[in-house]
């Protein structure tokens, strides 16, 4: 039976580190029940991140039953066939977001993988500026930011994981009931390589945050 597409690039990202650590645990020889209670929570997690699916695709899920590497591998490989690819979205649509740009930086798109794409982003060298676009509430929308051309390692403020990260600056529209002129200017250290941020990153929320403060949404 078939089912619709349900799984996001973060999620999936979400399932690997839970099984990453059940591995681990198999590993460090733990006692059977503690090792079963290290799954049981892991398939908890996993489940909160749906809170709306079908028993269908709950049973997908459920890694309970999972003992070899290759069977984790291969439940991954299921599970990637149910991915939610990032929109499709053209130059075009891109040129729409940053009208400001007249002639913007594009990325080379062919060259992009969206099957595992939480956001897209790239950079321009010649203005040091990175741009990111991502889905909000349906809507493609994307923000601008200054960066600093140098990398050091430190914790990547998206995906949460320590890996070299460059400081990206943007004025956010965000404004303060007393003072309507007020714009705030928001650093954050953000992952040098975002397609190694995508790799990585396992929950979406604050990078909506940042884009939506960003954009006054
Ligand atoms: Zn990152």
């Amino acid at each position: 039976m078939m089912t619709e597409k349900f799984i996001k690039n973060e999620q999936l990202n979400f399932i690997k580190k839970q099984i990453a650590l059940i591995k681990d645990s198999t590993k460090k020889n733990v006692p059977q029940n503690i090792l079963a209670a290290v799954i049981d929570l892991a398939n908890v997690k996993i489940l909160e991140l749906f809170p709306n699916i079908s028993l269908d695709q709950q049973e997908m899920l459920d890694l309970s039953r999972l003992k070899t590497d290759k069977e984790y591998e291969e439940y991954i490989q299921h599970l990637s066939g149910y991915m939610l690819p990032f929109p499709r979205i053209t130059e075009q649509q891109l040129k729409k977001i940053f009208p400001k740009h007249k002639k913007l930086k594009l990325p080379d798109l062919s060259d992009i993988d969206f099957n595992h794409l939480t956001y897209l982003s790239w950079n321009d060298l010649r203005s040091n500026k990175k741009f990111i676009v991502c889905e909000l509430e349906g809507k493609m929308v994307g923000i601008e930011c200054e960066f600093a051309p140098t990398s050091k390692k430190n914790l990547c403020s998206f995906c949460n994981s320590f890996g070299e990260v460059s400081y990206f600056s943007t004025v956010t529209k965000a404004k303060k009931s007393k003072n309507p002129d007020y714009y705030k200017a928001v650093g954050n250290l953000i992952c040098a390589n975002s397609s190694e941020c995508n790799k990585k990153i396992t929950n979406a929320e604050y990078l909506e945050t940042f884009l939506k403060d960003s954009l006054g949404l």
